[in-house]
C-alpha cells in the first residue's frame, strides 16, 4: 500500500497504452461532463542548444535566463489542482542547465510519482546521457522530436535559426548522441515517445523515419502536422490532400507492434469530404493506432516558471490567462472556459470521440467554419 503526502491511498495507474492515454481530454470530458483541468505543463527553461527551423517556442528562446520562481510555489499550485492526472515539463531543452535538473525537474517528478500522476518531459536528448539517466527513474514518458532519416536531415533543420554557424561535424555528433541516448534509455526500460511532425520536409519520408524510430526501440511514434507558429510561421504549408496521402502511406508501411499516436489532425468526423471520412474510419480501426484530442486549453494549462504566467499552450500568441502568484490553477482554468477563444470551438461529439479543433487547426484550415453548428456523421 502506498500513501501520498496527504496520507491518501495512491492507486497505481494502469500502464500507458493505446487504451490508457491520460493526456487525452476525451477522458476528462467523459468523466466530468465538461472540460476540467487534469494536466499541467511547466516551462522550466528557455535555453536550448539547438535552433530548429520549425521550433514552436523559438521566439522565447534566450542565451541567458533569469531566476525561476521558488519550487515551493509551483508545488503548492500543483497540490491544489483537484483532478490532476498528468504533468509535462518543457522548454527549450529542459535539461540544458544541470541545476534545473536537480533543483526543479527531479523534485517535480518525485512529487508526481508520490501523488500517483503521470509525467512527461519534452527533450531533444542531445546532451550527455547521465542527466537523462538521473531523471529516468521518476519519469513516465520521455518525449523527443524525430524528423530525420540521417544526420544530413538533422543538420538541415536543427540550427537554421542559430545566431552563430554550427559546423556539420558538430551536428553529426549531436545526431549520433541523440540516437545513442534514445537506444540506451529505451533499452533501460524508459518509455520513449518519438514525435514526427508532418511538414514540407518530412511528408514523403514518414515511412523511413518510422522505421528508424522502431529500430531505436521507442515505445510510441507520435505524428502531428506542423502548424505555423513562432519559427514555423513562414515555412511552406502542405495541403490537406498531401497530409491525407502521407498518413495513408505511413499506415501502409508502419510496424504494427509499435503504438502510433496521431494528434492535432485537421480531419473531423463532421467533415463532408468522403476522403476525410475514409481516413477517419481507417484511423479508428487500425490496431495499435490512436488519435489524441489536443490537451491544450481542453484539460491542460501551461505555467511559465520564470514569471508565473499561465497560458493555454506554451506556443502560439494567445494572451496569458492569469498568474500562479495570484491565482490557483483550477480558478484560472475555470475562467478560461468562459473565454470567447474557448467557447468558439467548444464542440464535442461523444460518438466520434472528438473534442473539435484547437485554435491553430481552425485558423490553418477552417477559418470560416462554425463547428458548434456541426455534428459527427
Ligand atoms: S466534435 Fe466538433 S469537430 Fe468533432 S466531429 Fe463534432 S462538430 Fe465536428
Amino acid at each position: 500500500m502506498i500513501l501520498n503526502r496527504n496520507e491518501e491511498l495512491v492507486v497505481p495507474a494502469p500502464a500507458l497504452s493505446p487504451s490508457y492515454d491520460p493526456w487525452d481530454p476525451l477522458r476528462s470530458i467523459r468523466q466530468h461532463g465538461k472540460h476540467v483541468l487534469t494536466s499541467v505543463e511547466m516551462t522550466v527553461s528557455n535555453l536550448c542548444n539547438m535552433r530548429c527551423e520549425h521550433c514552436a517556442v523559438g521566439n522565447t528562446l534566450v542565451t541567458v535566463e533569469p531566476e525561476k520562481l521558488p519550487l515551493a510555489i509551483m508545488l503548492k499550485r500543483l497540490d491544489e489542482v483537484k483532478n490532476l492526472e498528468t504533468i509535462s515539463i518543457t522548454g527549450g531543452e529542459p535539461t540544458f542547465n544541470k541545476a534545473t535538473v536537480q533543483d526543479y525537474i527531479i523534485p517535480i517528478l518525485k512529487y508526481a510519482r508520490e501523488r500517483g500522476i503521470r509525467s512527461q518531459i519534452n527533450s531533444n536528448l542531445t546532451l550527455d546521457l547521465a542527466r537523462y539517466e538521473d531523471i529516468a527513474p521518476w519519469l513516465d514518458v520521455m518525449h523527443i522530436s524525430w524528423n530525420y532519416l540521417n544526420e544530413d536531415d538533422f543538420y538541415a533543420v536543427g540550427f537554421v535559426r542559430s545566431a552563430h554557424s554550427v559546423g556539420r561535424g558538430t551536428a553529426a555528433r549531436m545526431y549520433d548522441r541523440m540516437m545513442d541516448n534514445t537506444i540506451k534509455l529505451s533499452k533501460g526500460g524508459l518509455f520513449v515517445s518519438a514525435e514526427t511532425m508532418i511538414n514540407y520536409r518530412t511528408h514523403e519520408k514518414l515511412g523511413g523515419i518510422h522505421q528508424l524510430i522502431h529500430e531505436m526501440g521507442c515505445q510510441r511514434h507520435e505524428v502531428h502536422p506542423m502548424y505555423h507558429s513562432a519559427f514555423a510561421a513562414n515555412l511552406p504549408k502542405i495541403s490537406l490532400e498531401q497530409l491525407r496521402k502521407s498518413i495513408h502511406h505511413l499506415l501502409d508501411v508502419r510496424k504494427k507492434d509499435l503504438w502510433m499516436l496521431f494528434g492535432t489532425l485537421p480531419f473531423f468526423a463532421c467533415n463532408e469530404q468522403e476522403e476525410d471520412q475514409v481516413l477517419i474510419r481507417r484511423l479508428r480501426t487500425e490496431p495499435n493506432v490512436t488519435v489524441r484530442n489536443d490537451p491544450d486549453g481542453r484539460n491542460r494549462l501551461n505555467v511559465n516558471l520564470f514569471d508565473g504566467q499561465v497560458f493555454v499552450t506554451d506556443f502560439a500568441d494567445e494572451p496569458t490567462q492569469g498568474n500562479i502568484m495570484h491565482d490557483g490553477l483550477d480558478a484560472i482554468f475555470d475562467r478560461w472556459t468562459h473565454h470567447p477563444l474557448h467557447t468558439r470551438f467548444n464542440c464535442f461529439c461523444d460518438t466520434a470521440s472528438c473534442c473539435g479543433p484547437n485554435l491553430l487547426v481552425a485558423d490553418a484550415y477552417y477559418q470560416d467554419v462554425d463547428f458548434k453548428l456541426r455534428k459527427a456523421k
